[in-house]
């Protein structure tokens, strides 16, 4: 006979949301930070997540893939009303790095500001009524995490 495993968290069940999406990137280096920056400074603990390589720049791309996460904001939109859309870039992407091969960390932002840009532009037609902040993430010269908005 199998032995079941369970096991019991500290968190008690909230049944509320915050009515905000995040979107970024799936790189193993930022979760502890991203969390501590969307409840410490975005103030949202109850957020919707699409945490994916690549992040925003997935929901912009006219593929396959990039339909399906399309489809799955605008659910998602209609069943939790997002008032607020966070969108995540970070330094060093490995998403960026193995779509521009030679390109230098300078002209990787630069491809990651203007995929920002799309995905507001995108963010509005799929959340239609939700207040859309983009950040900019990586280490400071004491490196420590910080996040720069972006607009
Ligand atoms: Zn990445």
């Amino acid at each position: 006979m199998d032995q079941q495993e369970t096991y019991t968290t500290h968190c008690v069940w909230q049944p509320h949301s915050d009515h905000t999406l995040a979107m970024d990137c799936s790189d193993p280096r930022f979760p502890e930070a991203r969390h501590e920056f969307l409840t410490r400074h975005c103030k949202v603990s109850r957020y919707d997540s699409i945490f994916v390589p690549g992040g925003p720049v997935t929901s912009t791309l006219a593929n396959a893939f990039c339909y399906v996460d399309q489809e799955r904001i605008r659910m998602l939109h209609s069943l939790h009303t997002f008032t607020r859309v966070i969108g995540i870039a970070h330094f060093d992407c490995g998403y960026y790095k193995h779509h521009h091969l030679s390109a230098t960390h300078a002209d990787l932002q630069k491809h990651q500001i203007t995929d920002l840009h799309n995905f507001r532009d995108t963010m509005a037609s799929l959340t239609p009524g939700a207040h859309v902040k983009v950040y900019h993430t990586g280490p400071n010269p004491d490196n420590f995490i910080e996040y720069r908005r972006i607009f």
